[in-house]
């Protein structure tokens, strides 16, 4: 096994999206477009509904999918195409925007704790007009899995700790893992030698690839097919994901990520036209 190192590190920076969501931005920010094959890793979090309650009204979406994990709170979404689902603190969305779709992604509160993260990952030029698709997992779908270190694992997608997360059939081969590490101890995990690999810090403070990170900070790890990850004196939390990169041209226009620009301007044609749904 070769221990992959940080490359560099991303801190999280404040943003604001959606009809006046604040959250920690990680990437798209100046200097950093993608880290491919993903497109925009986004951390919400505040018990203020000032912060949140706005929520994402009807948007569209074409080329990518969107990933949203809940670590606490509970959003609703509503599509163009009459799909429905309620997101809950632990649970999970897999949505492939494919061809597109217009959505709305609102809290159902007016209290209390949001948080969670959105994360877009890219698909290829073969897969961007695919139908939409959703994955909605509740809390109790997520495979959880304790070691023997004491290392709290969740798998949303991909394999590690033995388990199998739940997401399917989705086209960058990912492993999204959201580990509690306590105090002192090392999580290693293998990862595919191929693929982009990110470990995001969101307590706590961990050691990872040879670098010191803290919360809200993220790894982007150079070669290798196994990462080390051990936790500072608080113990840590840390969000890993892998997924296999597209080396492929990006044209982005907000909601919407093809190969060309003449792509970019069909995708709006489509929109104002009705025909994302
Ligand atoms: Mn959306």
């Amino acid at each position: 096994m070769t221990l992959r190192q940080t490359q560099h590190i991303i801190t999280g920076t404040d943003a604001s999206d959606g009809a006046g969501v604040k959250m920690k931005r990680l990437f798209p920010v100046q200097g950093i477009v993608q880290v491919d094959p993903f497109l925009l890793f986004d951390e919400f979090g505040s018990d203020d509904p000032d912060a949140y309650i706005g929520g994402f009204p009807d948007h569209p979406h074409r080329g990518f999918e969107t990933v949203t994990y809940m670590l606490a709170g509970r959003m609703r979404h509503f599509d163009s195409r009459g799909n429905s689902g309620l997101l809950t603190a632990g649970g999970a969305q897999w949505m492939t925007a494919g061809r597109g779709l217009i959505h709305s992604e609102m809290p159902e509160q007016t209290d209390g704790l949001m948080r969670g993260f959105q994360i877009w990952i890219n698909l290829p030029a073969s897969e961007k007009m695919v139908p939409p698709r959703y994955q909605d997992y509740s809390p109790d779908e997520i495979a959880e899995a304790t070691l023997e270190n004491g290392i709290a694992l969740k798998v949303v997608a991909g394999r590690a700790g033995g388990i199998t997360g739940p997401v399917n059939g989705v086209s960058r081969q990912p492993l999204l893992v959201d580990a509690t590490i306590p105090a002192g101890v090392t999580w290693r995990q293998a990862v595919e030698q191929d693929a982009t690999v990110l470990a995001h810090v969101f307590e706590g403070t961990a050691e990872i690839g040879g670098k010191k990170l803290g919360t809200t900070q993220m790894a982007v790890l150079g070669p290798g097919d196994e990462i080390a990850a051990t936790a500072g004196k608080d113990g840590a939390r840390v969000l890993l994901l892998a997924a296999q990169p597209l080396g492929e041209p990006v044209a982005r226009y907000g909601p919407f990520v093809m190969n060309t620009q003449a792509e970019i301007e069909q995708a709006f044609a489509d929109y104002r036209a009705g025909r994302l749904g």
